[in-house]
């Protein structure tokens, strides 16, 4: 699911994106797939001086995927959000 792309923006530059990966299972995949990075990657849209990169919010970690569509892990979920 993806939602709220440029919530950030509110007619300013965004500085972040996000969605959340609803697979809440162990068995599905937590970090941010080559979709996920790619659309990062590719968009021109996303490209602002001041963005940092689109937030992946999973069950274990929270991700941030860079402009450059490096990935680099925020921290533990649990650590940012009540659950
Ligand atoms: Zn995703």
């Amino acid at each position: 699911m993806h939602f709220n792309k440029n919530c950030f923006g509110e007619g300013k530059d965004s500085i972040a994106s996000f969605h959340t990966h609803p697979n809440t299972g162990k068995d599905f995949q937590q970090e941010p797939s080559l979709t996920d990075i790619r659309a990062v990657r590719d968009d021109p849209d996303l490209k602002g001086e001041f963005y940092l990169g689109e937030i992946v919010i999973s069950r274990e970690n929270i991700y941030l995927i860079e402009p450059s569509g490096q990935v680099t892990v925020i921290g533990k979920t649990e650590d940012y959000l009540e659950s």
